[in-house]
């Protein structure tokens, strides 16, 4: 068989952990399979990076931000090579740019355009294990070094599976697999068995960081089994896969999971005239700037007449570009004034299940006022229900729902490693 096997930064923070995935590794390449392994930075080396990067500029530009982001990879990547080569094995590491992972050319947040991977079959031909740096790949206009975003490992290992025809690709990290919710915050989660890519899209899309989001929609259109499991036990984890539909079934949870989102801020924008075109000017403004929109509420000002207030969620990241997108049309659109806030959350249930049953907004929501959590904005779609809360809600609003749609476990999650950086 040929396998992908993708080690989180928790799996390798030290020497001894670079060893014990060596061993890992060996074993599985001792069974007889091709091995070709994607590497993540070592610990929280990637947040510490960019903590220096900051002290020396604090606007670093994104070309020289990902030329010291990639080293983080690449020093695991080494690293690891070494240690499997004393274990008796001949194992070669790579770049992403070596490894043909060829991008666009958006520093900080590269998209996978193509992999030539002629370098990585012929080291497989040679049986060596192949080691791959994560996150990384090379721009095929600049050719710059680029980084595909923040937890993107898991995207380069699914897409190198796809591209080598792997039979499947293993996620590990620091915790045995998917779960009902986040372990850390709710410890009666659940390990869920398997799961299917459509529900592993929404949880990842909901901030489940579990998996990288790009990564689950690479494998669902590629069709690549992922397993997700722990470095640190040899249990299984959770298979993300195409799943039969289960909706006649009556064993079929109403909702798989509860994801939660702290990445977001909330802009309103106040006072602004109520005429046609106003929201297209603004959305169109937001565009231009290229920032995502998740939630938008519109409702008429409370303080003035012939005026609403319109709020919308964005990528906390993107608050300098939105005030100066919003701040160049003020005049136009005549608004009052815009109040940025990132101290909100998001809390969101998904489910297939939810297709089939009514009744599951009403029970979130209950769950929700009983555990005394205001509802600041909602959003839906066909397998999800979304709502943003005060961030020092998040927790509470997260194990809420849980216990509400009866997802919670006998015994408590185990969480091995990691700072939950
Ligand atoms: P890695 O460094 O291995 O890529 P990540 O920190 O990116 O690990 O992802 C693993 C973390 O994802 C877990 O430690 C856990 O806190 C978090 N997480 C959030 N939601 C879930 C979930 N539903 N199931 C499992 N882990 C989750
Ligand atoms: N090291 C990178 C990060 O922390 C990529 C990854 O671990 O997936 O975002
Ligand atoms: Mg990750």
């Amino acid at each position: 068989m040929r396998i992908v096997q993708k080690f989180g930064g928790s799996s390798v923070a030290d020497a001894d952990s670079i060893k014990r995935v060596a061993r890992r590794v060996v074993a599985t390449k001792a069974e007889g399979n091709d091995v070709v392994v994607v590497i993540s930075a070592m610990g929280d080396t990637t947040d510490e990076l960019m903590d220096l990067a900051k002290q020396v500029s604090p606007d670093p530009r994104p070309r020289e931000l990902d030329m010291l982001l990639t080293a983080g990879e690449r020093i695991s990547a080494a690293l690891l090579a070494m240690a499997i080569n004393d274990l008796g094995y001949d194992a070669r590491s790579f770049t992403g740019s070596q490894a043909g992972v060829i991008t666009t050319a958006a520093h900080g947040d590269a998209r996978i355009i193509d992999i030539t991977p002629g370098r990585i079959k012929s080291a497989l031909e040679d049986e060596d294990i192949v080691i791959v740096a994560g996150f990384q790949g090379v721009s095929q206009t600049t050719k710059d070094v680029t980084t595909l975003g923040r937890g993107a490992s898991d995207t380069t290992a699914v897409a190198l599976a796809a591209a080598l025809g792997a039979d499947y690709c293993e996620i590990y990290t620091d915790v045995a697999g998917v779960f009902t919710a986040d372990p850390r915050i709710v410890p009666s989660a659940r390990r869920i068995p398997q799961i299917g890519y459509e529900e592993m899209l929404e949880m990842a899309a909901s901030g489940a960081k579990v998996l990288h989001l790009r990564c689950v929609e690479y494998a669902r259109r590629e069709h690549v089994p992922v397993h997700v499991r722990s470095s640190f036990s040899d249990k299984p984890g959770t298979w993300v896969k195409d799943i039969e539909t289960k909706e006649d079934s009556v064993e079929q949870p109403i909702i798989s999971a509860v994801a939660h989102d702290r990445s977001e801020a909330k802009i309103t924008i106040v006072g602004v005239p109520d005429v046609i075109g106003n929201a297209s000017r603004i959305f169109r403004a937001i565009a231009a700037a290229d920032i995502n929109v998740d939630m938008i509420v519109q409702n008429v000002s409370t303080v003035h007449d012939g005026r609403t207030d319109i709020s919308f969620t964005l990528p906390q990241s993107a608050e300098k570009e939105a005030l100066a997108a919003l701040a160049a049309i003020k005049a136009e659109v005549g608004f009052e004034d815009v109040i940025f806030n990132a101290a909100i959350g998001k809390v969101s249930v998904i489910g297939v299940g939810m297709r089939t049953h009514p009744g599951v907004t009403a029970r979130f929501f209950e769950a929700l006022a009983a555990a005394g959590v205001n509802i600041d904005m909602i959003s839906t779609s066909e397998i999800r229900i979304s709502v943003a809360v005060a961030s020092e809600n998040v927790d509470k609003a997260v194990q809420a729902a849980h216990t509400a749609f009866e997802l919670d476990a006998e015994d408590e999650a185990i969480v091995y490693a990691g700072t939950g950086r």
